[in-house]
């Protein structure tokens, strides 16, 4: 393998069942793209915002979770429901006795999943009970333009090489090496780029892609997460809060993890791995060229834990989104993101009070009844249409007073 960059960062190329956690393409995994780890394009690029072209879509070996409508909680009836689907829908939801993480067989959530839900949750939502309905954004060229400036960007800092999994320990064995080939270069004061993070936080697992992370000339690390987008412009404020989330996500993920806060029964438990399921092949033929002596995912998870537990690596310092123009690659702005743990928090929790079925989901507020225009499962949203019908309710009897 020739190696003329400063690392190597490999993907599984037959994981085809799995979807990323990048918010948006849904790429598929035999391209030379590195792993990044979600079964989340599918819903993420449900999402009506320009997402689709963050870097975490660019090809995430993660498996998917589901492998059907039928498994993802979609019945068949549901999956090709056209008109009634919204009021199937909805009291399917109403009558489920589990929850929404146990309907769609969800061991882990995407980072970029949870912020979308900061754009409207229900959206999310429908990304995992109507897969069958197209997303307007997932073919775009611009999509498309912003998957490819992702990927140029990486392939300044790593080459990307294909690595065959055969199993789901195989798979995420390949985004611990992943992550064990950019510490040492953190640590040496180097830039990584696509670095995995996981971790529990607030009882759920979850799971992301830090699009770059580097030293200031002052000595901060920062996180730094591209953007691109249609337009010469900055997002508006409904865009920019589920930017920020996502990066104070991050943030959260990575310094627990140098912390060495990431604990074993916590990943082995959440995602059901075997810790003695032998590495296949093409995996344990990777490590060996990495340098690293390993036979089965348990060996592969204990020298991740051991190396985050030793290492000297700082929490993140700053968080930056640099915007850029999908179409010329030109520079539209940076935005330097605050942080506040406890408000982070408080804003997860809430977000997953959803996922382990402790509220039904929410559309958009009526102030923000834009977002229904771009949004591809518009004529399925019976919230949109119950505003609609108490809209017409309300301005009736208002003609008849
Ligand atoms: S139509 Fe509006 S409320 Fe319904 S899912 Fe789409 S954005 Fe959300």
């Amino acid at each position: 393998m020739s190696c003329s960059q400063e690392h190597t960062a490999a993907r599984d190329p037959a994981a085809a069942e799995e979807i990323s956690d990048s918010e948006f393409l849904d790429i598929e995994l035999d391209t030379h793209y590195p792993e990044t780890p979600e079964s989340c394009d599918r819903l993420s690029s449900a999402l009506g915002n320009d997402c689709g072209t963050e870097s975490e879509t660019v090809g995430g070996p993660l498996a998917p979770k589901t492998d059907s409508a039928e498994e993802a909680g979609t019945s068949p009836e549901l999956a090709s429901a056209g008109e009634g689907s919204a009021v199937l829908l909805k009291r399917k939801r109403v009558l489920a006795e589990r929850s929404p993480l146990e309907r769609f067989r969800l061991r882990y959530l995407c980072v970029t999943d949870v912020c979308g839900q900061a754009w409207c949750e229900l959206q999310v939502v429908y990304g995992f009970e109507l897969p069958h309905v197209p997303k307007r954004e997932e073919e775009s060229p611009e999509v498309k333009a912003g998957a490819s400036i992702h990927l140029a960007r990486e392939l300044e800092v790593h080459d990307v090489v294909s690595v065959s999994a055969q199993s789901k320990e195989d798979r995420w064995a390949l985004k611990i090496l992943n992550m064990l080939v950019m510490l040492p270069i953190l640590q040496a004061g180097g830039r990584v780029r696509e670095l995995p993070v996981f971790g529990m936080l607030e009882g759920v697992f979850l799971v992301g892609v830090i699009d770059e992370l580097h030293y200031s000339h002052k000595g901060e690390l920062v996180l730094s997460e591209l953007k691109t987008r249609g337009l010469r412009s900055l997002p508006g404020r409904a865009q920019e809060r589920s930017h920020h989330f996502q990066v104070r996500l991050y943030k959260l993920l990575f310094d627990s993890m140098v912390r060495g806060l990431l604990e074993r029964d916590a990943f082995v438990q959440s995602l059901g791995l075997r810790p003695e399921q032998p590495l296949g092949s093409g995996v344990m033929e990777h490590a060996q060229k990495l340098g690293l002596h390993v036979h089965t995912f348990g060996g592969v998870l204990e020298l991740a834990l051991m190396t985050l537990s030793y290492s000297e690596l700082p929490a993140i310092d700053v968080l930056k989104i640099e915007y850029c123009h999908q179409g010329s690659s030109d520079a539209i702005g940076t935005r330097e993101v605050s942080f506040d743990e406890a408000g982070v928090r408080v804003e997860l929790r809430n977000c997953l009070s959803f996922w382990i079925g402790q509220r039904e989901p929410r559309g958009v507020d009526i102030e923000e009844a834009w977002k229904c225009r771009s949004c591809s499962f518009a004529e399925h949203c019976e919230w949109r249409r119950e505003r609609a019908e108490n809209a017409t309710a309300s301005n009736q009897t208002k003609r008849f007073k």
